[in-house]
């Protein structure tokens, strides 16, 4: 048996996720949470994008050429994607020209799933409570 957290009334077993007496939404769905994780992975990626991705990550690649690689003797090759890498690189980050996709299409999913789980929420807060 489950207190709310709210109103400390009790929330019977297998209810679901919301208080029968005052509505709160006692546990969130795993639905909702992998959607926010969407959400927050599309938006970083939106940032990267107003950023530009090939200049935040060719800096990083020099920020660790020069703390790593110089120090040890490597000489690694400039940042540089080739083939399906790159391919899948722009698609997801996006290019001058292009949105990134990938970002559009995690935000999209996010709000999805977000969705799906208001409507579980609401199929919970709809079921008659002590049946
Ligand atoms: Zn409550």
């Amino acid at each position: 048996m489950a207190v709310c957290p709210r109103c400390a009334g009790e929330i019977p077993e297998g209810y679901g996720s919301v208080c029968p007496t005052c509505g709160f939404v006692v546990r969130i769905p795993g639905i909702v949470k992998l959607g926010l994780t969407f959400l927050v992975a599309g938006f970083a990626v939106a940032i990267i994008w107003t950023i530009q991705a090939d200049a935040l990550f060719a800096g990083l690649w020099g920020l660790l050429d020069r703390l790593v690689a110089q120090p040890l003797g490597f000489r690694p090759p400039p940042f540089e994607l080739t083939g399906l890498l790159k391919t899948l690189y722009d698609l997801l980050f996006g290019t001058e020209t292009q949105p990134p996709w990938g970002g559009v299409l995690l935000i999209a999913a996010g709000v999805g799933l977000g969705f799906a789980g208001g409507v579980i929420l609401r199929r919970a807060e709809g079921r008659p409570a002590g049946a």
